[in-house]
């Protein structure tokens, strides 16, 4: 049983796929055709958003945010430690020094006290400026932004959220794309709502942002101008993704509800035997990932193989063992809840097309793996 089926959509999807296709191949605008706005719309309406940007990548969508946010050198941007790399490596790629910080023991995601514990060492070594943060919603549980928001505000910092896993997500009424002022997200194949290649979307209430993303994934030009505005990059969606989005989109919400209805299956199975996902009251998770937690996760994770189950591990290496991040490391790293995290975090199947039988088969197997 694998951890991912990309080729599992609903029945009436092959049809729209092949329609929109068509419509592409017909006109020939590869490159910011109709197909690209019209996803846009779809887009920002589905989040209840005024803007969302079509973008090359997730990591492209943060580079393209940091930039706008003006980080540069001794700018310090805050990241959780345990999150995919592009998150820190899209800061250093945008100039920017990230500076990890530990997460919560229940929610996996940043911890606001935390956060505020490693600004605060920032500030006392003095040789970086606090200047942005960047949540992660982790295996598609949006962060805590109102307690994350709070210590932004109090030291000055700008928040950028990035949903790169929890596009269709929502905290109370409001969905992922407008939990933040600045929003990235990635339509890589494995994500919530994904593409047939990479590709990503920046969301914000903000007219005069909007417009600055614009330029930013086009060359920095303006329109179709052929004068570069700003510094920018080749970070636009392509139109054949943004056909393949739009026909995505459509039953977006029968995904979502299938995997919630897995997910509580699993809850329900398990809770008690592991540390299932805590989804506090008031969220809900896009269920990227159904991530458990387990004492002796390689020995579990190679019985649940032998029973023919396929898992994943997000994340075995915290960033801060990363090689490639050891140049911006302070040394005065404490980040045990993530280190620990990464010993144990183990992720179940849970996508569309799973039967009840195939569920059936992984509780049984995990209850039987970890007695
Ligand atoms: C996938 C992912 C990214 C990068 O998205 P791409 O579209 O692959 O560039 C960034 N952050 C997180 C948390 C991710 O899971």
């Amino acid at each position: 049983m694998p951890l991912f089926d990309l080729m599992r959509q609903d029945e009436r999807f092959g049809s729209r796929l092949s329609g929109r296709l068509a419509a592409v191949l017909k006109h020939g605008q590869f490159i910011l055709g109709p197909e690209v706005a019209e996803f846009e719309a779809a887009l920002a309406s589905y989040a209840g958003v005024r803007h969302a940007i079509g973008v090359s990548s997730g990591r492209d969508a943060l580079i393209m945010a940091l930039m706008t946010l003006g980080v540069g050198p001794g700018d310090a941007v805050f990241v959780p430690a345990l999150t995919f790399s592009a998150t820190a490596g899209a800061v250093v790629a945008a100039g920017g020094v990230p500076v990890f910080t530990d997460v919560d023991p229940e929610t996996f995601n940043m911890s606001a006290d935390e956060l505020d514990r490693t600004i605060e060492l920032t500030l006392a070594r003095g040789e970086l400026r606090p200047k942005v943060v960047i949540p992660v919603d982790l295996y598609g549980l949006p962060a805590d932004y109102a307690a994350i928001g709070a210590v932004a505000l109090k030291h000055g910092l700008a928040v950028l959220s990035d949903a790169a896993q929890s596009f269709g997500g929502t905290i109370g009424e409001k969905r992922v794309g407008d939990l933040a002022p600045i929003t990235a997200t990635s339509f890589y194949p494995t994500k919530p709502l994904g593409a047939f290649g990479d590709g990503g979307a920046i969301f914000t209430n903000d007219s005069e942002l909007a417009e600055t993303f614009r330029q930013l994934r086009s060359h920095g030009m303006q329109g179709s101008g052929d004068v570069a505005m700003r510094l920018g990059m080749t970070g636009r969606l392509d139109t054949l993704q943004a056909a393949v989005l739009l026909a995505k989109l459509e039953s977006f919400d029968d995904r979502l509800a299938e995997c919630c209805h897995i997910a509580a299956r699993y809850q329900r199975a398990l809770a008690g035997a592991v540390d299932t996902p805590r989804v506090p009251p008031g969220f809900s998770s896009a269920w990227a990932l159904y991530t458990i937690r387990v004492a002796n996760r390689d020995a579990v994770r190679a019985q649940l193989a032998q029973s023919g189950v396929e898992t994943g591990v997000y994340y075995r290496v915290p960033l801060h063992r990363h090689p490639a991040f050891a140049p911006w490391l302070s040394g005065g790293e404490q980040l045990a809840v993530s280190e620990q995290l990464a010993d144990e975090v183990l992720s179940l199947p849970l996508r569309p097309g799973l039967s009840e039988v195939d569920v059936d088969h992984v509780i049984e197997t995990v209850l039987r793996a970890v007695h």
